[in-house]
């Protein structure tokens, strides 16, 4: 499914369970939809973000590595001891044009940061690249759906789900929907 890359891993940093449970869900949904195989919640679990993410693998299909409540710093040692890139979005970093080319030409498995409120140090030292979808701020949803989109250059809008048991018939103005055993 990811073409030449075996592991592309979301790491949500800074989730506040009192205020981010939508969007720390959103960002899982983006990392799924978009292209991603792992969405890692960095601190805390939430049940809330768990069970969508699960509810939306199960009726829309695909899979993906889900772990929560883990130290995010650890994750990205243990990343690059393994071999892997660490990429931070953040609107300090370099354009992203400047640098997708070679990220993309790297088969090395890719963990792309993404936090909430303020980012420790430690993440823009440690980080491969400090990746910006623009140098102005706006949403980690945003920043996540643009990068992967910009990674597998669109591609990832036709990748298949396996194990669906809804599915969209595309229709210019009405819904079209087949399946749907247990799914609302
Ligand atoms: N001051 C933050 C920053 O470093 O980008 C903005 C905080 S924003 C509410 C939460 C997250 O959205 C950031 O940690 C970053 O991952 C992502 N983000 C926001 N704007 C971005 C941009 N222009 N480029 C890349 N990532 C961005």
């Amino acid at each position: 499914m990811q073409e030449a890359y075996r592991r592309v891993y979301v790491l949500r940093l800074g989730h506040r369970p009192a205020r981010d449970k939508r969007i720390t869900t959103h960002v899982a949904l983006v990392a799924r939809a978009f292209g991603a195989n792992g969405f890692i919640l960095a601190g805390v679990c939430d049940e809330s973000v768990e069970r969508s993410l699960k509810r939306t693998l199960d009726c829309w299909g695909g899979s993906m590595h889900y772990s929560c409540g883990v130290s995010g710093r650890r994750v990205v040692e243990e990343w690059k001891r393994d071999g892997g890139e660490v990429i931070h979005l953040t609107m300090y970093g370099v354009p992203v044009d400047e640098v997708i080319g070679e990220i993309r030409s790297s088969t090395r498995p890719k963990l792309i940061v993404v936090g909430a409120e303020k980012v420790e140090r430690y993440y823009y030292d440690a980080a491969d690249y400090n990746v910006a979808i623009g140098n102005q701020p706006h949403s980690e949803v945003a920043a996540l759906a643009v990068f992967l989109d910009r990674l597998y250059r669109g591609r990832e809008l036709y990748y298949p789900f396996y194990g669906a048991k809804l599915q969209i018939i595309p229709n210019p103005r009405g819904k079209t929907v087949i399946g749907g055993a247990g799914c609302k």
